[in-house]
């Protein structure tokens, strides 16, 4: 077999397949191979006239197909079976080549790999997907890490099949070194789960509070699309409440069993910000919420507990309760964005990355999951100010959340009277408190470890570290 293919594909799902046909589409010879060889023929029988495929049926066919340096993207399912790819794979690569792993990896194990394969001369690059299958086929967000050199390879190929921002530019740029890519991807996942629990929790107060029916929620929801709000997220989010179950003729939103699973990307972003110290408290309680809706029994055990009764809104006052919950809503995500913007910075100082802050939000504008047009104004902010401490800090979102900050707290307070969860609003609520307070109860806190375990504290008025006798009652 001569070796034309200009970027190769192995792992056929639907993901690998929407990929190589991506790359096809875009004028790249595309190498394709399968474990099971029936998909890898089913493929270019299907998609053969989209563009030049190469089908092999064995690794060595499929690696003597690849252009030199060769590039090779790995799309199979995460975990053990990378490794085992990777295995198989890399016996047959030379120095120089270059093994791109698509799938969901935690970022630990793309550092290890690729230690493992740059000793043999491999440069392997962990790289973080978004869009799901549609975005795979007509433009993803992509997030390459790895060496630099890997990125002069592949970055042009990346470039062409990204989405494009509105202004043109390509959602994919070299994240940094080793698992950089997946870390922001990781931290990319941990926010959608914020972004789409702040919009159940709108969508439970415009109900049980606001006393809306679904499809009026629905055309709530179209409305802030057309605003600050405007996002996938918030689109999809209206078609879902629009929806009818056939089968009843029931709100779609009311027959699905109310119990949210997750894949454990969610998981990883706060597990990893528990070891960084980072406070990603919107992401935590969307993690939770998710687990606490799979407890059905602890649930229905539960259901007896007393609550407080309040008559739903209507008329003028529900329409302006909604105005409000908009508010609370944007206000929540830019909080949601500070966390996880803090938690990607945290990473790149421990491991040494030099993310750049701006070119992650530029990358999320199109193709990915959370893409917004708040995203377009996170770009903004830190081109305009690199060394930003915090989002919280740019005059623009400081004057914004400012400017919701009553109605904020009167829904959170409207959530509270009315027994309505809003582990998320209110989250985002606290740590805006926090970081505002002049003095936090920190202080006590110091008090009391050293009170127990002699831990020590500092003073805010002197230098040095102090222990106090405390009374001998120990
Ligand atoms: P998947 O269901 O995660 O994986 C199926 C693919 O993995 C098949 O090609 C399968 O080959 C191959 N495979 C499994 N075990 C293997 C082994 N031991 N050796 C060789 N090949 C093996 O497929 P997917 O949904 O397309 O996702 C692919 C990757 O992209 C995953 O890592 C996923 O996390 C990531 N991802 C998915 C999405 C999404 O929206 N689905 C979005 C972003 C990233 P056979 O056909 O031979 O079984």
């Amino acid at each position: 077999m001569s070796a034309t293919a200009d970027i190769g594909v192995t792992g056929l799902a639907v993901m690998g397949s929407n990929l190589a046909r991506n790359f096809a589409r875009h004028g790249f010879t595309v190498a394709l191979h399968n474990r099971t060889t029936a998909k890898t023929t089913a493929l270019v029988d299907e998609h053969g006239d989209e563009g030049d495929f190469v089908a092999a049926h064995t690794p060595e066919e499929f690696v003597a197909a690849l252009k030199r340096p060769r590039r090779l993207v790995v799309m199979v399912k995460a975990g053990d079976p990378t490794d085992a790819v990777i295995r198989e794979f890399a016996p047959l690569l030379e120095d120089g080549d270059v093994i791109i792993d698509g799938g969901n990896a935690h970022f630990e194990d793309t550092r290890r790999r690729e230690r493992e394969l740059r000793d043999q001369g491999i440069h392997f690059v962990g790289t973080g997907i978004s869009g799901g299958e549609e975005g795979a086929l007509n433009g993803p967000s992509i997030m390459p890490g790895g060496s630099e050199h890997s990125y002069e390879s592949l970055g042009p190929l990346l470039e062409r099949i990204a989405a494009k921002a509105k202004d043109g530019t390509p959602c994919t740029t070299h994240i940094g070194p080793d698992g950089a890519g997946h870390f922001v991807k990781m931290v990319h996942n941990g926010i959608e789960y914020a972004d789409m629990q702040l919009i159940a929790e709108a969508y439970d107060l415009l109900r049980a509070v606001g006393g809306y029916t679904p499809e009026q929620i629905s055309g709530i929801f179209r409305t802030w699309n057309t605003g600050r709000l405007d996002s996938y997220l918030i689109e999809i989010t209206a078609e879902v409440l629009a929806h009818t179950d056939a089968a009843t003729g029931r709100p779609f939103v009311d027959v699905v069993a109310d119990e949210a699973e997750q894949k454990g990307t969610g998981r990883w972003t706060v597990q990893t910000a528990l070891d960084l110290g980072v406070p990603v408290s919107g992401i935590a309680e969307a993690v939770f919420a998710r687990s606490l809706s799979g407890h059905a029994d602890l649930r229905a055990a539960s259901r007896d507990l007393p609550g407080p009764h309040a008559d739903a809104l209507s008329g003028r006052a529900a329409a302006d309760f909604a105005d409000r919950v908009e508010q609370a809503l944007y206000a929540s995500k830019i909080v949601s964005y500070t966390q996880g913007f803090h938690q990607i910075q945290a990473g790149s100082d421990a491991y040494d990355w030099d993310i750049d802050l701006g070119r992650i939000a530029a990358i999320w504008r199109g193709g990915c999951i959370i893409r917004a047009a708040f995203l377009d104004r996170i770009t903004a902010a830190y081109d305009g100010s690199p060394d930003l401490p915090s989002l919280l800090s740019d005059p623009r979102f400081a004057e914004e959340i400012g400017a919701a900050q009553d109605d904020w707290r009167a829904v959170v307070a409207a959530a509270v009277a009315g027994g309505v969860p809003v582990p998320g609003f209110s989250a985002a609520l606290a740590y805006y408190d926090a970081l505002r307070a002049e003095r936090l109860p920190a202080a006590l806190t110091q008090g009391q470890r050293d009170f127990f375990g002699a831990h020590t504290y500092r003073r805010g008025d002197r230098e040095g570290v102090f222990h106090t006798l405390w009374g001998g009652s120990r």
